[in-house]
């Protein structure tokens, strides 16, 4: 000690670092107390026991070349306390002529391990630069790539690094060099672009989907110098974007093709789908309702909550389903649209209730239809109905026709043998008139139930009226009737029985001419439309009760008293012109006058060669 002359020791215990002195015999004469802390008090053993505990030199004593005068500045290792040491040797020489050392160390172990480490994590950096399957950028300002790691080749189809780092950006890279600018612009104004959507050009020409986020590195000055960033390959994605999105297409159009309603809510009833039978059948457009409408809006009030309830519950096809039940919705319009509606709740993955589907079958039409059949079926059974009477009709004429002509015979016989004069004579040809009548009664019955099955032949109904309102004329006129006709030309022929007409129209004009006792107008029109002849035939007579008109068709009805009226001949006009395949209606007023409507096909000549074809 007494050679460091210069120091004390008081002011080497200060300091941190450990300090030593050894002779030249690799005896330890001074240890500062940083030392003895670490090592215990070595003096006066050779330093190599003390550091290494070990009889030899240390593998890494340089002491003789300190010896020799040179000071030494290094790492050292000491295994046995498992740290490095950063290691300052200095040769001192004694009064003697001898040579000291003194080593001055610092414990760097902490230091070492933390620059391992971020040598360890710059070369992990390095790896993942190279090795991410993502394509990573560093770029200049000017527009060339800087450094590029080996996705991003493979992405843009380029072997040589070289050439790719010579390429010019806006030119050789963006298909549109303005999205380059842009980016530019984006990073001056944020210093970071994020998701920004390119088309990159690859080396071979063809374009690919980028997804790019950079951020801008800066110079000192704090000027953007260039950019790093990553390109993710958008090729995939957008393949199964595409595809998502047919898929969804596809559903959607079978959805909305559908001929049925189709409808979603959540939970709460807000609308998520309405398809354009939705639009069709209940009136709103999808766009009004969608986000917009509750659908308990369409249910008349407490509809919307039994369905739910229906819905929940086991018995209408199991929970979460309603099959097919009977279900009135409220158009837009406010019109009631009646139907079928099936539905069901969807869950999901862990069974909560997330949406309901209806699909509802618009049932209009078809009741529609039903009730359309029902009149006809009623209909039928008035023709069988009517039959049925022209049966008993015709057996009853046909009992009582033989007899009453026996009786005509004789009435006629009996008249020969009284003289014109004879009171007597009065008397019977009053009950021979009543016997005519009585045959014309008859006849009338029997053409009702045994129809003239005269040859049909295409006729012109024109000339068949023409030619009873010519017969009649003069009967007509002597009951003040004026007789007023318009007849369309060229209406076409109907296939009919030429006498079935001319008894049609005959007793229509009879009709009138007992309608209007104190004289009248009697206007007959025909109308054609190439399809279907009308007659008109209209009086300006008593009318006809609103209570009767249901009834005239019927058989026996009549208003005209037993003497006058027997009540066949409209019914027979019916039969006719419904065999002829025609219509007839009435339209009457009471005291105003009555107008008969008569509709018949028109024969298609072409219409029925193809028949007799086929
Ligand atoms: P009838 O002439 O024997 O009474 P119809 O069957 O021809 O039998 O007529 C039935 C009933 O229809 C008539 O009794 C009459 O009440 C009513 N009727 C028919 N045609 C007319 C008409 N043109 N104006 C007023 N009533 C009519």
């Amino acid at each position: 000690m007494d050679q460091t002359t210069i120091l004390t020791t008081e002011i080497l215990d200060a300091f941190e670092d450990g300090i030593y002195v050894m002779n030249q015999d690799l005896v330890v004469e001074y240890m500062n107390s940083v030392m003895i802390a670490e090592f215990g008090d070595g003096i006066g053993k050779k330093c190599h026991q003390l550091l290494n505990q070990s009889a030899e030199k240390c593998e890494w004593c340089r002491s003789d070349e300190v010896f020799e005068g040179e000071t030494l500045r290094r790492e050292v290792y000491v295994p046995l306390v498992d740290k490095t040491y950063y290691l300052i040797e200095i040769p001192i020489k004694k009064k003697d002529g001898r040579m000291s050392k003194l080593s001055i160390y610092r414990d760097v172990t902490e230091i070492k391990r933390r620059e391992q480490m971020l040598h360890a994590t710059r070369e992990d950096f390095r790896n993942l630069f190279e090795h991410i399957a993502t394509g990573v950028f560093i770029s200049s300002k000017e527009g060339k790539f800087l450094n590029v790691n080996k996705a991003l080749l493979d992405m843009l189809g380029y072997e040589s690094k070289e050439e790719f780092l010579n390429i010019d950006l806006p030119r050789d890279l963006y298909v549109r060099p303005e999205d380059r600018t842009r980016f530019k612009e984006m990073m001056e104004r944020d210093g970071r672009v994020i998701d920004y959507e390119v088309q990159f050009k690859r080396r071979d020409g063809s374009t690919i989907p980028v997804l790019l986020t950079a951020h801008a590195r800066y110079d000192v000055q704090g000027n953007i110098v260039g950019y790093e960033g990553l390109n993710v390959d958008l090729t995939q994605r957008k393949l199964m974007e595409k595809e998502l999105k047919e898929a969804y297409d596809f559903m959607n159009k079978i959805v909305q093709s559908s001929p049925n309603s189709i409808t979603a809510t959540d939970m709460k009833g807000n609308i998520l789908i309405w398809n354009q039978a939705a639009e069709k059948i209940l009136g709103y457009r999808a766009s009004e309702v969608i986000g917009k409408m509750n659908i308990v809006k369409i249910y008349p009030e407490g509809l919307a909550r039994k369905v739910m309830q229906m819905l929940r519950s086991e018995e209408y096809g199991g929970i979460g389903r309603l099959n097919s039940f009977p279900m009135v919705y409220v158009r837009h319009d406010g019109e009631v649209v009646e139907g079928n509606l099936s539905a069901a709740i969807i869950f999901d993955s862990r069974g909560k209730e997330i949406a309901s589907v209806g699909s509802f079958v618009d049932l209009r039409d078809r009741l529609k239809m039903e009730r359309a059949l029902r009149d006809t079926q009623e209909q039928l059974l008035q023709s069988e109905k009517l039959a049925a009477m022209g049966r008993l009709t015709s057996q009853i004429a046909h009992e009582l026709n033989n007899p009453l002509y026996g009786i005509m015979n004789t009435l006629e016989l009996l008249k020969t043998e009284i003289a014109p004069d004879n009171k007597r004579r009065k008397i019977l040809e009053m009950a021979l008139s009543e016997t005519v009548r009585l045959s014309d009664l008859l006849r009338k019955m029997l053409s009702f139930s045994k129809p003239d099955q005269e040859e049909r032949q295409p006729v012109d109904i024109n000339s068949v009226i023409d030619e009873i309102l010519l017969l009649h004329e003069k009967q007509l006129r002597e009951n003040d009737i004026n007789i007023e006709s318009s007849f369309t030309e060229e209406l076409g022929l109907v296939i009919a029985s030429k006498n079935q007409l001319r008894q049609v129209f005959l007793n229509m004009v009879a009709n009138a001419r007992d309608a209007m006792p104190d004289g009248g107008t009697l206007t007959v029109a025909t109308e054609g439309d190439g399809a279907a002849v009308t007659v008109k035939i209209s009086d300006t007579g008593i009318g006809i009760r609103e209570e009767n008109l249901g009834k005239i068709f019927d058989s026996f009805f009549t208003t005209k008293g037993e003497v006058k009226g027997v009540g066949l001949g409209l019914s027979v006009c019916y039969g006719f012109i419904k065999e002829h395949g025609g219509d007839i209606e009435v339209n009457s007023q009471e005291g105003v006058g009555t107008t008969f409507t008569i509709t018949l096909p028109i024969h298609d000549p072409k219409a029925s060669k193809e028949d007799q074809n086929g």
